[in-house]
């Protein structure tokens, strides 16, 4: 009942806007996660901020997968950082004119699943320490060592890719080979968006 209500009172609050957004906005408080957008930074491999703000918003199937996942990751004593979520295709365009390689970056014209809503770029904090978890390579480390099959790995990150993999798989997010960060969650039939968030 009380998520039909949080759901009502999104959809009544868009509404009145003029418009019914395709996404659900998650929140560090509502949600209990960290969010680290690294493009409303320069903090990012661009070297360029991007977005206004950092704000994370997601296809509403797949913001509700993420937050079972999140669930399940409490329980084992840790939180999620979010890197990137919901991207708009203008903003895909902009990473696309400064990379133009399809190693790294999505060409605009066939959409990332970020441009859908439908992806996420996370790691994980360690609720008791508030320690980011060493996964062995920086989040956006475009190399071998970022690799899912990468074998020079220390136990550690090794240990602590594993608890991310499988805990966010379990909640149907599928990893790609060569970001350990990246997952994306197929199935949700989320579209590629323009839609762009507003700044306070
Ligand atoms: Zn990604």
């Amino acid at each position: 009942m009380r998520i039909l209500f949080l759901f009502s009172a999104f959809f009544i609050q868009n509404l009145i806007l003029g418009q019914v957004l395709p996404f659900v906005e998650l929140t560090e408080d509502k949600n209990e996660l960290v969010l680290d957008i690294r493009y409303a930074t320069s903090d990012n491999f661009t070297g360029t901020r991007l977005y206004d703000c950092g704000r994370c918003f997601l296809h509403p199937t797949v913001a509700k997968a993420l937050q079972r996942a999140a669930e399940d990751f409490k329980k084992q004593g840790y939180k999620i950082i979010l890197f990137d979520c919901y991207r708009p295709i203008s903003i895909q365009q902009k990473l696309w004119a400064k990379v133009p390689d399809a190693r790294y970056v999505t060409p605009p014209a066939k959409g990332s699943m970020h441009n859908r809503g439908a992806a996420i770029d996370i790691s994980l904090q360690e609720i008791k320490s508030k320690k980011e978890l060493d996964m062995g390579t920086p989040y956006d480390f475009f190399g071998k060592e970022a690799y899912l099959d990468y074998q020079g790995l220390s136990a550690v990150a090794s240990k602590n890719r594993k608890i991310l993999h499988t805990t966010l798989m379990k909640y149907g997010f599928k990893p790609i080979r060569t970001e350990w960060w990246h997952f994306s969650f197929s199935g949700s039939g989320a579209t590629i968006s323009e839609w762009n968030w507003t700044c306070p």
